[in-house]
C-alpha cells in the first residue's frame, strides 16, 4: 500500500458540488491526481479548471451513477489516463425526504438507485483494478442518519444504514488488502436539500436540521485523514457533526 495522498488516484463520485467537490479541491491540492465524476459536466469543468490552475492534476468524466456500464466507463477512464486507482470515493447521493405516508414511490426508487445501486455499481467498477494492485480504498459517505432514524427520514436513513452494512461487509471480506473507510457526517454545507420536492418539508428541514452546518471542507478533510493514513493502517469510520448540532 502506497501511503499518503500524493500521486495517488483518487475518483469521486459526485465532484460537481458539496462534499464530492470539497474533497476533490481538498485532495488534488494535497497531491492526488483527482478523477470527477456527476451528471452536471459544466460544473466538473469549472472544478477541475481552477484545480489545474493552482498546479493539481484533475480529469473529468460524466457519470450517473444508477448507470452501471456508466460507472464502469468512469472507473476504467481513471485507470486508462492515470495507469491505476487507488481510492475510490463513493460520495454521489440524493435526499428527497418525504414521509412514506405520502407514497413518493419515484423517490423512492431514485434514493435506492442513487444511494445504495450506486455505491454497489461502484465497488463493483474498482475492485477488480485493486485486486489486481494488490492495494486500493473505499471511502463510502454515509450519513449521522445512517446511525440513527430522523424524522421523515425513513427512505434516506434506510439506504444510509445499507451503506453502512455493506462498508463493513466488503472490509470484513476483503479488508486484508484493500481499505474500507465509512465518513459519516452530520449537517453539511451543500445543494442536498434541493432534492425535497415538497417545499414546505424542505423549508422545514432547513429550519430545523439544518441550522448548525459543516463547512463542507469539514467533511474533506475527514476524508482525507482516512487516505493519508500508512497502508496498514485502515480508519473504519468516521462520524463528524457540527460542534452545535449536540
Ligand atoms: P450535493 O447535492 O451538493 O452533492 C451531491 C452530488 O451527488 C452532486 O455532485 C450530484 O451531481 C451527485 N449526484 C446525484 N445524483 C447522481 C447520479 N445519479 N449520478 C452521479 N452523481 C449524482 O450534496 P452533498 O455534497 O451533501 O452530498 C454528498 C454525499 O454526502 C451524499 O451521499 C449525501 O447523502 C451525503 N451526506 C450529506 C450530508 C449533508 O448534510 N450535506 C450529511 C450526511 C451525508 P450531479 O447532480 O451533477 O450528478
Amino acid at each position: 500500500q502506497m501511503s499518503g495522498i500524493q500521486g495517488k488516484t483518487i475518483a469521486i463520485t459526485g465532484a460537481s458540488s458539496g462534499i464530492g467537490e470539497a474533497a476533490a479541491r481538498l485532495l488534488a491540492e494535497r497531491g492526488a491526481h483527482v478523477v470527477l465524476g456527476a451528471r452536471r459536466t459544466e460544473r466538473l469543468e469549472s472544478i477541475a479548471a481552477a484545480i489545474r490552475e493552482g498546479g493539481g492534476k484533475a480529469e473529468i468524466h460524466p457519470l450517473d451513477v444508477t448507470r452501471r456500464e456508466q460507472v464502469e466507463a468512469f472507473v476504467q477512464f481513471a485507470v486508462q489516463r492515470t495507469g491505476r486507482i487507488d481510492v475510490l470515493v463513493n460520495n454521489a447521493g440524493v435526499m428527497p425526504l418525504s414521509l412514506v405516508e405520502h407514497l413518493k414511490v419515484d423517490e423512492w426508487d431514485r434514493t435506492i438507485d442513487v444511494n445504495i445501486k450506486g455505491v454497489l455499481y461502484g465497488i463493483a467498477a474498482a475492485l477488480p483494478f485493486m485486486k489486481k494492485q494488490g492495494a486500493g480504498q473505499f471511502v463510502n459517505i454515509s450519513s449521522v442518519a445512517g446511525l440513527v432514524v430522523v424524522p421523515a427520514a425513513a427512505v434516506y436513513c434506510a439506504s444510509k444504514f445499507a451503506v453502512r452494512a455493506l462498508s463493513e461487509g466488503l472490509r470484513q471480506e476483503i479488508g486484508r488488502d484493500i481499505r474500507v473507510t465509512l465518513v459519516s457526517p452530520g449537517a453539511t454545507e451543500s445543494e442536498l436539500a434541493e432534492s425535497i420536492s415538497d417545499p414546505e418539508m424542505k423549508q422545514r428541514v432547513i429550519q430545523d436540521y439544518r441550522r448548525e452546518i459543516l463547512p463542507a471542507a469539514a467533511v474533506a478533510r475527514a476524508i482525507a485523514f482516512a487516505i493519508e493514513q500508512p497502508g496498514d493502517v485502515d480508519v473504519n469510520e468516521i462520524v463528524v457533526r457540527p460542534t452545535a448540532q449536540g
